[in-house]
C-alpha cells in the first residue's frame, strides 16, 4: 500500500466536482472516475481496510449507496463481514428505522433488527461527510441495536460544512478534507 499522502493524491486527482447536482448550489464530489481506475480503487480499499484493522473493527457498516461500494471491499480485505444501512422499504426482514432532518425535509435509514449482536465493534463507512446528519443518524440507529460504534470512515470530508460538530467524541477518519 502507498502512503496516505499518495493515496490522498490519487483521490484528489480521480474525483471530479459537478456543480449544481443534485440541486442548485451543491458542488457534488463524484467518485466514479476513482472507482473506474483499478489501481486507485485498490489503494483506497487497502487504506480503508487498514483503518478497520487499526481500530479493532469486528463488523463494517456501509451507508446506501456509495458507502456500499467502499465498505464491502474494505470489509472483505480486512476479513470482516458487512452490514448495509438502507433507504426505507429496501430490506426484506424486520427493520429498525432512524429518521433525520435534511436541509429541506427528512430522510430515514433502516437496518435489519437482528443484523448485529449487541456489543459488536462496528465502523461506519460512507464516501462523503458533509453536514454529518446521515452519519449521526447511522450511529444512533446502530447504538439502538446494541452495536459499539468505534469509528467512522469517510473518503472525503467537506470541512466547511461542519459535520464533525454533529459527531462529538467519535473516532473519525477522513482521507481528504476539503
Ligand atoms: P450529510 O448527511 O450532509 O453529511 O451528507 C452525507 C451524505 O450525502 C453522504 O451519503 C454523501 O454521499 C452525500 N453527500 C452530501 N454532500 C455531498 C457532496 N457534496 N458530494 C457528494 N455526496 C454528498
Amino acid at each position: 500500500m502507498s502512503s496516505p499522502d499518495k493515496i490522498r493524491e490519487l483521490v484528489q486527482s480521480h474525483c471530479r466536482d459537478i456543480p449544481d447536482f443534485p440541486k442548485p448550489g451543491v458542488m457534488f464530489k463524484d467518485i466514479t472516475p476513482l472507482l473506474a481506475d483499478s489501481y486507485s480503487f485498490g489503494q483506497v480499499v487497502e487504506y480503508l481496510s487498514d483503518f478497520l484493522e487499526r481500530v479493532g473493527c469486528e463488523l463494517v457498516v456501509g451507508i446506501e449507496a456509495r458507502g456500499f461500494i467502499l465498505a464491502a471491499p474494505a470489509a472483505f480485505q480486512a476479513g470482516l463481514g458487512f452490514v448495509p444501512l438502507r433507504k426505507p422499504g429496501k430490506l426484506p426482514g424486520v427493520t429498525l428505522r432512524e429518521s433525520y432532518a435534511l436541509e429541506y425535509g427528512e430522510a430515514s435509514l433502516e437496518m435489519h433488527e437482528d443484523a448485529i449482536h449487541p456489543g459488536t465493534r462496528v465502523v461506519i463507512m460512507d464516501d462523503v461527510l458533509a453536514t454529518g446528519g446521515t452519519a449521526a443518524a447511522a450511529a444512533d440507529l446502530l447504538e439502538r441495536a446494541g452495536a459499539k460504534v468505534i469509528g467512522m470512515s469517510f473518503l472525503i470530508e467537506l470541512g466547511f460544512m461542519g459535520g464533525r460538530a454533529k459527531l462529538p467524541g467519535r473516532d473519525i477518519d477522513c482521507l481528504w478534507t476539503v
